[in-house]
């Protein structure tokens, strides 16, 4: 006698989900039976949206951030921005917080990770020719570095302010300030450094006018 079991496609549907990050087998049956018992309504235009964002969506030629296959993203192609201020992130996914400060003006560059020897993350494996050359062809240009302050971001930094020191062009980092409402002693020494390093100076206020 067979032990009663989900039908073969079902099945398969649980494992497809359980690769999904943070996923267990558990979750995992909890999600195939929703999607199941509530499939014409929000399964199959999940699966359609699914296949259409994994079919149509590539990176930017440029910058390497999310695009439409074959076309330059939102900012690149967006002739309002300020080219002549590019900003350096580790991952694509970094730009949006960038992005929805709303005080960068300029257009961004995504290494696709960070200078990491011990597990094999060489320069040839990021972007940085890329980066290059873009500044090349965009002589006088800031180049802002927001990489990580951790050990491979600030020898990511290191090394890209040396190579792009050759290049007619400014490079600054990115001010790595104290975390809003916290305090000193939540902070760590190396952001510390970074607060310090990147203060802003304040202007004296107007001494009071004596009658
Ligand atoms: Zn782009």
């Amino acid at each position: 006698m067979k032990p009663q079991d989900y039908p073969p496609a079902v099945r398969q549907l649980m494992t497809q989900l359980t690769r999904l990050p943070g996923t267990g087998r558990r979750s995992a049956e909890r999600l195939a039976l929703w999607l199941l018992q509530n499939g014409s309504s929000d399964a199959l235009p999940l699966a359609q949206a699914i296949s259409a964002a994994v079919e149509t969506t590539g990176t930017c030629p440029q910058c390497g951030f999310f695009a439409a296959k074959g076309e330059l993203c939102t900012a690149c192609s967006d002739p309002t921005r300020d080219a002549s201020q590019i900003c350096v992130v580790e991952q694509a996914t970094d730009v949006l917080p960038i992005e929805r400060s709303g005080f960068f003006r300029g257009l961004y560059h995504c290494l696709g990770g960070k200078l990491s020897p011990l597990d094999g993350v060489m320069p040839e494996d990021l972007a940085v020719h890329k980066l290059l050359e873009r500044v090349k062809n965009h002589p006088d240009c800031e180049v802002i570095l927001a990489v990580g302050s951790d050990v491979e971001g600030e020898a990511t930094a290191l090394f890209l302010a040396e190579q792009l020191g050759k290049l007619p062009c400014r490079v600054s980092r990115l001010a790595q300030g104290m975390p809003a409402g916290a305090g000193l002693a939540q902070a760590d020494a190396i952001t510390v450094m970074r607060a310090l390093q990147g203060r802003t100076h304040l202007d004296k206020p107007a001494a009071p006018q004596q009658d």
